[in-house]
C-alpha cells in the first residue's frame, strides 16, 4: 500500500456513531468510519457481524436507529434508496429473468427517459467493460453465475454512480471464477476511480483487493486498516485469529515487554507494556520465524520435534513441538525448497528462532 495515493484522497462517504437496533439485539454499536474518494474498502467479518446490515444502511435499504450518513457532503441519513448515488450487487445475481441482458444493463437508465441510441450506445459500452461484448440479446438463464455477476455489475454501473457497493458478490461462485472476477472487479475500480465498499466473509478476498479493510464483529468495528496493517499489527486477538494463520501463545507478562512462555523468556516489540505477572496471549504468524544465523544465546532460539506437516502447495506448514513449551505447539512455514534445505521431516527435529519483534501481546 506505500504510495498508495487513494490513501490521501478526502472522504467522500462518512459514517457517524451508526446504530442499528432490531427489537432489544444489537445489530450495530457506534459505527464511525470515513472512506476516501476512489478507495476500494471491504466490511470482513463472520456470520452474524453486522456487515450486510451496515451495507444496507448506506444503501438506505435499512435504517439506521442512531447516526448519521454523509455521501459527499451531503446528509443522506433519511434519503429514500431511489434518491441516493450508489450501484448495487447482491450476492445473487439477481438479474431480471425475463428481461435480456441488454435489458437488465439498461434497467437504471430507463428511468432517465435518455435517448434509445444514447441508451444502447452505454450499454454496449458497459458489457465491454465487464468482458462480455456481444451478449445483450442473451437471457440471464443462458449465462453461468460468473457471467451473471458481470452483468450485474455493468447494471450496477450503468449511472455512473459515485458508489459501488457490492453484497458478497462472489460468494456464490466456484473458486476460480471467484478469484478471476475479484482481480477484474478490482481492475475495473481502479480504472473507473468509483468509490466501492464490498462486504465479505473471505479474509484472503479481502486482503487481496482492499485499500483499506474494516473488520467487524459482533457488530462493532475491531479494526480499520490496510490489508498489510491488519495482517502484521491486528489489533486485537480477534482480528489475529480471524486474518490469515496464526501461532497462539499462552504466557506470564514479567515487565519491560518481556514474556515467560513455558521456560523461556520471550522479549515483545515496543508497545503499552502489560503489567508484570499478568496473563498475556501472543500471538506470531508462521512466516515470522529465523532460520539461518541462529545465535546460541538468542532467548528466542528454539529446538523441537516436527508433529505434522501440512502442505499447501509451494509451501509447508511444520507444527513444532517446541523444547521447553510443552502443550503449545508452534506452526511454522516453510517454503518446499526449505523443507529439503533444513531436512524438515515428520518426526524430525528442527531449530529456528522466533521473530520476536513481530509478536503481538495481548493481556489474556
Ligand atoms: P452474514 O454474512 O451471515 O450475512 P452479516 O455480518 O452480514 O452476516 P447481518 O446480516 O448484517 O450480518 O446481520 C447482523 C445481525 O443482525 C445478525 O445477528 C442478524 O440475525 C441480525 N439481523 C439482520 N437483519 C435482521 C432483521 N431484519 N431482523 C432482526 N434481526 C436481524
Amino acid at each position: 500500500a506505500a504510495g498508495n495515493t487513494r490513501l490521501q484522497a478526502p472522504t467522500y462517504l462518512q459514517l457517524q456513531g451508526v446504530n442499528k437496533r432490531f427489537g432489544t439485539f444489537t445489530a450495530l454499536e457506534q459505527i464511525d468510519l470515513a472512506i476516501r474518494r476512489g478507495e476500494f474498502v471491504c466490511f470482513l467479518g463472520p456470520s452474524g457481524c453486522g456487515k450486510t446490515t451496515l451495507l444496507r444502511i448506506i444503501a438506505g435499504l435499512e435504517t439506521q436507529t442512531q447516526g448519521a450518513i454523509l455521501q459527499d457532503g451531503r446528509d443522506i441519513s433519511v434519503l429514500p434508496p431511489a434518491q441516493r448515488d450508489y450501484g448495487i450487487v447482491f450476492q445473487s445475481y439477481a438479474l431480471f429473468p425475463n428481461l435480456s441482458i441488454a435489458d437488465n444493463v439498461a434497467y437504471g437508465l430507463v428511468n432517465r427517459k435518455l435517448p434509445r441510441a444514447q441508451v444502447r450506445a452505454r450499454v454496449q459500452q458497459l458489457l465491454t467493460l465487464v468482458g462480455l461484448p456481444g451478449s445483450d440479446a442473451k437471457y440471464p438463464a443462458q449465462m453461468s453465475g460468473g457471467q451473471q455477476q458481470r452483468v450485474a455489475l455493468a447494471r450496477a454501473l450503468a449511472t455512473s454512480p459515485g458508489l459501488l457497493l457490492l453484497d458478497e458478490p462472489l460468494s456464490a461462485l466456484d473458486a476460480i471464477v471467484r478469484v478471476h472476477l475479484r482481480n477484474e472487479i478490482r481492475a475495473l475500480q481502479r480504472e473507473l476511480g468509483v468509490t466501492t465498499i464490498m462486504v465479505t466473509h473471505d479474509q484472503e478476498e479481502a486482503l487481496s483487493v482492499a485499500d483499506r479493510i474494516v473488520v467487524m464483529n459482533h457488530g462493532v468495528i475491531e479494526q480499520i486498516g490496510t490489508p498489510t496493517e491488519i495482517y502484521r499489527e491486528p489489533a486485537s486477538p480477534f482480528v489475529a485469529r480471524f486474518i490469515g494463520k496464526v501461532n497462539r501463545l499462552e504466557a506470564t507478562a514479567e515487565g519491560d515487554h518481556w514474556f515467560r512462555c513455558g521456560n523461556k523468556r520471550l522479549k515483545g516489540p515496543a508497545g503499552a507494556p502489560l503489567s508484570a505477572g499478568s496473563p498475556a496471549v501472543l500471538y506470531l504468524r508462521p512466516e515470522d520465524r529465523i532460520l539461518d544465523a541462529l545465535h546460541h544465546d538468542d532467548p528466542a532460539l528454539c529446538e523441537g520435534r516436527v508433529r505434522r506437516i501440512e502442505f499447501l502447495g509451494g509451501n509447508c506448514l511444520a507444527e513444532i513441538e517446541v523444547d521447553g513449551i510443552p502443550g503449545q505447539p508452534v506452526q511454522l512455514q516453510y517454503s518446499l525448497n526449505q523443507m529439503d534445505e533444513y531436512r524438515v521431516h515428520l518426526g524430525g527435529r528442527v531449530r529456528f528462532a522466533l521473530r520476536t519483534d513481530r509478536l503481538r501481546a495481548f493481556a489474556a
